[in-house]
């Protein structure tokens, strides 16, 4: 629990974004009023160090002092450069499809981005919190509900419905190239198993069952756009949508209860009309609510893309990750406010940030044995666990034996196996961001003298949240919308 003291009105918006994001990911609560001493949180104009992630580190960003601690103002614009894409919402640059270069990211810049440094220093300014509380009271927010400690969510892009074959032959192409002569024999050998069979079908059902045995429900990004001979070229939409074998794996999706979300074209990044578009009809075919967005290879102009996102009513964007490599792009194991550079304003739009996906060591890296991608995957939940965050996963349906993935489905078990073994928050994004909007949004509005907390709410998803407090007890406490609430 933490006063801020009086200044924060002389922030600047990128700061006053970055102090409110810091705030966040800390999980200290913030008083509104108290009739006790509480730690003060103080601002401290500082220039930059010379980049953002040098301004990120706890040394640079935070000073201890007798009852209060001190944030830099050069940190919390950092936190907007890195959380908030600024750095890459102001970047011209453009891979050949058309995607912001990793190398353009200022943690991939700074070789850091393997580590959530944002939620690093959040936490760290927890500890720094707590060090100098001496008897005033702290509480902080749980992390994740039902006393879960850290979350993780499972995604789908499906990419892959009709003419299956195709990715087949191209993936063993890129095996032949690669030398890998074994595995394009496997390939091929199953292919002719498959040929009158539908395994995109399959392996749809096959997770669907597994994720069923840890009552694991995913978020499904679905491509809602009618193929041409261009987009199939180009590897953009290649299936029909309302063609039958798409439609059936719709129904066996929302009938399990996972989440639909878009899986944008292509065309959508640039284009408002397109993304309104294939969103609604995305509601239409699956006859379920469409939250969430995440774009087709990642591909967007950051920052003009998700204004269409907003635009066409997107609650979240899930694009925000690394498209040749696994780790945290904007800094943080935790869906995070969109911020907007250009109007300098936080938008209604939550990220909720992509971590890790199957192929990005196979296809940029030459690693072809899953269980090397798995590692890599259990490597980075660690990461979010140590700062009680999200892991955010993408494993593609079409990652099977006879699209070119030998070894990859046993993997896949194994993926699952490593998640519920550390027993996190398993839920759709929708859940996930609908519970982060919560959490962010306890105040504590007043704090008696001997420390009990009344505790007010403006987006009224719940009614109780698990307080902790110095010594990491947890209370459960009643949260009421406007200005009475429960007391602890
Ligand atoms: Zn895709």
């Amino acid at each position: 629990m933490i006063r801020l003291d009086g200044g924060s009105g002389r922030l600047r918006p990128p700061e006053q974004y970055g102090l409110e994001v810091l705030i966040d990911l800390s999980r200290l609560l913030v008083a509104d009023r108290a009739d006790c001493d509480l730690v003060r949180l103080n601002v401290l104009d500082r220039q930059s160090a010379g980049s953002a992630a040098a301004d990120l580190s706890f040394q640079a960003a935070l000073e201890r002092a007798n009852g209060e601690v001190r944030i830099t103002t050069a940190a919390l614009r950092a936190v907007a450069e890195v959380a908030g894409g600024a750095i890459e919402q102001r970047c011209g640059a453009t891979d050949r499809h058309g995607r912001v270069p990793s190398a353009e990211n200022p943690l991939v810049a700074a070789g850091q981005s393997r580590r959530p440094v944002v939620s690093l220093l959040a936490t760290e300014l927890r500890r720094a919190v707590l060090a100098v509380a001496d008897r005033r009271p702290v509480r902080c927010v749980a992390p994740w509900p039902e006393g879960h400690r850290w979350a993780a969510l499972v995604t789908h892009d499906l990419d892959v419905v009709d003419r299956w074959t195709l990715f087949s032959f191209l993936r063993m192409a890129e095996l032949g190239l690669k030398g890998k002569w074994d595995l394009m024999g496997r390939v091929g050998r199953a292919v002719r198993r498959n040929l009158r069979k539908d395994p995109v079908n399959r392996a749809v059902h096959s997770i669907l069952q597994l994720e069923a045995h840890h009552s694991m429900r995913a978020t499904w990004f679905v491509i809602c756009a009618d193929p041409t001979i261009r987009t199939m070229l180009a590897g953009d939409s290649t299936y029909r949508p309302q063609g039958p074998a798409a439609r059936r794996i719709l129904t066996a999706l929302t009938q399990a209860g996972h989440e639909i979300g878009l899986h944008g074209s292509f065309a959508t990044a640039n284009d408002a009309k397109a993304m309104a578009d294939q969103r609604r009809n995305l509601v239409r075919l699956s006859d379920a609510p469409v939250m969430g967005v995440r774009q087709h290879f990642l591909r967007m102009q950051p920052g003009t893309t998700q204004q269409h996102m907003l635009a066409a009513g997107f609650e979240y964007d899930a694009t925000w990750g690394f498209a040749d490599r696994n780790g945290f792009r904007l800094g943080v194991a935790d869906p995070v406010p969109a911020w907007d550079a250009r109007r300098e304003t936080t938008l209604p739009l939550e990220v909720v940030p992509l971590i890790w996906m199957d192929r990005a060591l196979s296809k940029y890296a030459g690693v072809e044995e899953p269980g090397r991608w798995i590692e890599d995957a259990r490597d980075l939940m660690r990461e979010c666990k140590a700062v009680e965050g999200a892991w955010v996963g993408l494993w593609h349906p079409n990652t099977v034996e006879a699209l070119g993935f030998p070894g990859a489905e046993p993997a896949f078990v194994s993926l699952l196996q490593a998640l519920a073994d550390d027993r996190p928050y398993l839920a759709s994004a929708h859940k996930l961001v609908q519970w982060r909007r919560f959490r962010r949004s306890v105040r504590a509005a007043r704090v008696s003298a001997d420390g009990r907390v009344l505790l007010t709410t403006t987006a009224g998803h719940r009614t109780v949240i698990a307080l902790e407090d110095e010594s990491g007890d947890t209370t459960q406490v009643q949260v009421q919308t406007g200005r009475t609430g429960g007391a602890a």
